[in-house]
């Protein structure tokens, strides 16, 4: 196994996460601005044994893409390569920001099929960690890729899709960037479409009553309980084509203007959260009437917008994040016996605790692969110490098989994920075959798949 350059001891270049949890000292950062480049820089790294991350944009909570010797960034390769119309399938350079890819599409009359909530993230960091949305209809990310591209350490190309190398397509489409460096990505779009969006404070016990019922009757379901209060804010999100007219109640529902959506997203959502978590972070003891007062001052509402507008928000508060996929019928449960911890606990949790749902993909190491799913996240602002909130969370997690997102925090390594994923020691088998001095990793990917 490469254990990084010894000569390279000069200047320091730094990486920090989004919650800047995570810290990194590459000797370099690299920025290609071609295939070509990128594959030199890919080989001169194996000739000099360095170790080399990709970087979307180090959006992960854990240290997935922080680089020890090299990092890469796509930032350069982005943008459509080919659309094809007919079969509505669209090829993307892999380091294309999902902010961008609205625009990019609008000319087709196309959109990504689903999203999460926010999108400042590369197309190949969100398919890498297995990022999704919410709705039972809908996988995430990874399973509407049809096509990649993945450079290996010599920098050769593989092309992989259903029919060619499909073994190893399956495999790549959630890889976290240690089989190599996805240079292109093929996805399945849809008819462009809006969302009617219908936001509504429910009694906590009432909804998780019919959680399931709810969840299964929407296109898009999610709710947010905040700690310490009987209530929960609900998101239904209806699609409809532009210009259709919504079915039944939601007929009437009215275009939201940009400047109301600024004042909502920007103000309400992330200035009053801003306020509340740092009051909450020096006087804890006020964080359960925090709570009570920002949940009862959300109110009942319901617009219109573009899908990608609907599902995206902007996130200017930091925090930590632990989110597990849980089978999808044992999601209530879960969520009850996390409040009677925090209960029994005396913890006080300013952040609400978030709850979405994906459709059982085929991607080996998806979190949703083989079963419908039900993601349950929970968040601690930056100030606030999340060890002990996240380490006993998690021990309900995996009481009732949950598997953790690749991309935020948890503690698992091989050995407990070997369990989780029937397809595991493949993957680990094509990880050795394609990058046998496992240059494509640092030590905390090495964890995760047993690397020595
Ligand atoms: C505020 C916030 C909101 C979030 N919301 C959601 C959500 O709604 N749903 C959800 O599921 N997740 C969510 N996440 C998690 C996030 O989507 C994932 O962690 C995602 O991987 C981050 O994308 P990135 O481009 O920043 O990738 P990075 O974090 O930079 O990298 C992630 C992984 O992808 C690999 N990678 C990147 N590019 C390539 C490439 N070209 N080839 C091979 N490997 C590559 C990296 O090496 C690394 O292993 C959120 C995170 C934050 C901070």
């Amino acid at each position: 196994m490469n254990e990084g350059n010894p000569r390279r001891a000069g200047r320091r270049h730094r990486f920090r996460n989004w919650s800047g949890h995570v810290h990194a000292h590459p000797h370099t950062m690299a920025t290609p601005a071609s295939a070509q480049e990128l594959a030199d820089l890919i080989r001169a790294a194996n000739d000099s044994g360095d170790r080399v991350r990709v970087l979307g944009a180090g959006h992960s909570f854990t240290p997935v893409a922080a680089g020890e010797n090299v990092m890469v960034s796509l930032d350069r390769l982005n943008g459509i390569i080919a659309v094809d119309e007919t079969n509505r399938r669209v090829r993307f350079h892999a380091g294309t920001r999902l902010r961008d890819i609205p625009r990019l599409l609008a000319p087709y009359g196309l959109a990504l099929a689903n999203q999460g909530d926010v999108n400042p993230q590369a197309l190949a960091g969100a398919i890498s960690t297995s990022t999704h949305g919410t709705g039972l209809d809908f996988t995430g990310f990874a399973g509407t890729v049809t096509g990649l591209s993945l450079m290996g350490p010599d920098g050769s190309v593989r092309e992989l899709s259903a029919t060619r190398e499909p073994e190893v397509f399956d495999l790549t489409r959630v890889s976290l960037g240690v089989l190599g460096v996805i240079t292109e990505i093929e996805l399945q779009c849809v008819p462009a479409f809006d969302l009617i969006a219908e936001e509504r404070v429910w009694g906590f016990d009432e909804l998780l009553a019919s959680l399931e019922k709810r969840m299964r009757g929407a296109d898009h379901f999610e709710f947010y309980w905040f700690p310490h209060t009987d209530t929960v804010l609900t998101k239904t999100n209806t699609r409809v084509g532009p210009g259709e007219i919504g079915p039944g109640h939601l007929a009437e529902a009215g275009v939201r203007s940009p400047v109301l959506n600024f004042v909502d997203k920007e103000i309400v959502e992330n200035g009053a959260l801003r306020l509340a978590v740092e009051l909450g972070s020096a006087l804890p003891r006020l964080v359960p009437h925090i709570n009570r007062i920002a949940q009862s001052a959300v109110s009942d509402r319901t617009y219109r917008a573009p899908g990608h507008d609907v599902f995206v928000t902007p996130r200017r508060v930091r925090f930590n994040e632990m989110e597990y996929a849980l089978p999808f019928a044992s999601g209530a449960e879960v969520i009850r016996a996390i409040r009677e911890i925090i209960e029994e606990k005396g913890w006080t949790i300013s952040f609400p605790i978030e709850v979405r749902a994906a459709a059982a993909d085929d991607v080996p190491l998806s979190t949703a692969s083989g079963r419908d799913t039900m993601y349950i996240a929970v968040h601690r602002f930056v100030k606030d110490d999340f060890a002990e909130y996240f380490r006993v969370i998690e021990d309900i997690f995996r009481a009732h098989g949950g598997r953790p997102h690749w991309g935020k925090i948890h503690t698992l390594g091989a050995a407990e994920l070997r369990g989780l994923y029937p397809r595991f020691d493949d993957f680990c088998a094509l990880r050795a075959e394609a990058d046998p001095t496992a240059m494509f990793g640092n030590r905390f990917t090495d964890s995760l798949f047993d690397v020595r």
